[in-house]
């Protein structure tokens, strides 16, 4: 066992482009490779059987005209400059052929693992060896593994490794690798200033309004909710979502919206709450951490209170909902309210918890983590409790009244 070590994928994750399909556009068979890759990065053709299909296709071009395709690849310099910093900690995981990539690898220095190539004469006649990726962790094995990778065959690399990544830069995101990974990116730029950590849990399943779709891609006034949500977000860098439940599905709508969005998978989403998802959406976070619930959409104006908060502050809503959970305020004195408790039983005064709060993820006082959000940080009580304008969507008839909020909202100028 050696230190951290970070396996990485070469098609599409360090490179911008495919390469197969690159180098068969020189040979004037682009469009049929393009097809086949795409097919098979989602997953939905096997990886050995296409790989054997595509490299036949190829099979006429001499390798050195492969190796100046390869060299002339667009790269993600950034991710590559990262990676390079720790070269000796980096391993190249590519089911690509070892004659076709071995100059990118020497390029750069850096160790890789391949698939095997037989050759004739200068040219590939065929696939000796296709590499099962996950054996990267036995042949070079870690006391922590980081495995990053964009396509179906990386799944179970990314599912074997300490740290799963699902690369979403060049192509959607591919559903098995969504469904194993532990966080997915579609930028390589990190957030460059951090006033708040925003995690927006999105990762159950909405089973109250009985849609079988999760709440985020409910169609509010035309767009999905989480869509809405994150426009309202739009000057937090450190964007977190947590998805579960249809997750590739959701995925593919916050990329769409905020591509340089983490999101974090809760895969245990149907026996976990809010409480696990928001702890594994706050890990690394620099600061106060502001949870969010993905079916609650707050007034900007208000929200902006809990992203520049320096002091930890509760979301409290005039009681709106059917089953609440109520908050117990008090008056400081000074005009403000404070969160005494949480409770189930309803007593005048009270008001309704919202799911807000600006808190931090590394107070020891945190409660259980196996609940709802509330349950986690009650034990943080008091706290300052600000009432916000917001509005909640859990059972079939609040939708319409989401969308007149959202109409009131855009009314405002409150999105782009
Ligand atoms: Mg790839």
């Amino acid at each position: 066992m050696t230190e951290a070590k970070i396996y990485v994928d070469l098609d599409g994750t360090l490179t911008r482009t495919e390469l197969l399909p690159a180098i068969a556009r020189r040979a004037g068979l682009g469009e049929e490779m393009q097809r086949l890759t795409d097919e098979t990065m989602a997953g939905r053709v096997p990886f050995d059987m296409s790989f054997r299909k595509r490299v036949q296709m190829l099979a006429a071009i001499p390798v050195e005209t492969v190796h100046e395709e390869i060299l002339g690849v667009p790269v993600h310099e950034q991710l590559l400059d990262l990676l390079l910093e720790h070269r000796e900690r980096v391993v190249v995981v590519t089911g690509n052929l070892d004659v076709w990539v071995e100059p990118f690898f020497a390029k750069y220095g850096l160790v890789g693992l391949s698939s095997i190539a037989e050759t004739e004469d200068g040219r590939v006649v065929g696939v000796r060896h296709v590499l099962n990726k996950s054996t990267a962790l036995d042949r070079y094995p870690s006391a922590m593994s980081i495995a990053i990778g964009d396509g179906a065959n990386d799944a179970a690399l990314v599912r074997r490794a300490d740290i799963g990544i699902a690369w979403c830069a060049v192509h959607p995101a591919a559903r098995p690798l969504l469904e194993v990974a532990d966080y997915a990116f579609a930028r390589e730029e990190p957030p460059v200033s951090v006033p708040a950590t925003v995690v927006v849990n999105a990762a159950g399943l909405g089973s109250r309004l009985g849609l079988e779709r999760p709440k985020a891609l409910l169609d509010i006034a035309g767009r999905p909710l989480i869509a809405w949500q994150l426009d309202l977000l739009r000057d937090v860098d450190d964007v977190r979502v947590v998805l579960g439940y249809q997750a590739a599905e959701v995925a593919d709508v916050v990329f769409g919206v905020r591509p340089e969005a983490m999101v974090v998978l809760n895969h245990d989403f149907a026996s976990t709450g809010t409480a696990a998802s928001l702890m594994r959406g706050s890990v690394g976070a620099r600061g106060r951490v502001v949870s969010l619930d993905c079916d609650l959409v707050v007034h900007p104006e208000d929200l902006r209170h809990f992203i520049e908060a320096s002091e930890p502050v509760l979301g409290i809503l005039e009681v709106q909902s059917a089953d609440p959970v109520y908050v117990r305020v008090v008056n400081d004195g000074a005009g403000g309210l404070v969160a005494r408790d949480f409770d189930r039983d309803y007593l005048p005064g009270d008001f309704e918890w919202s799911g807000l709060i600006s808190f931090d993820p590394a107070s020891p006082h945190l409660g259980s983590r196996r609940g709802h959000v509330f349950e986690l940080v009650r034990s943080l009580l008091p706290m300052r409790a600000a009432p916000v304008r917001a509005r909640e969507v859990d059972y079939p008839d609040e939708v319409e009244l989401m969308s007149l909020w959202i109409k009131d909202l855009i009314a405002e100028g409150c999105f782009r």
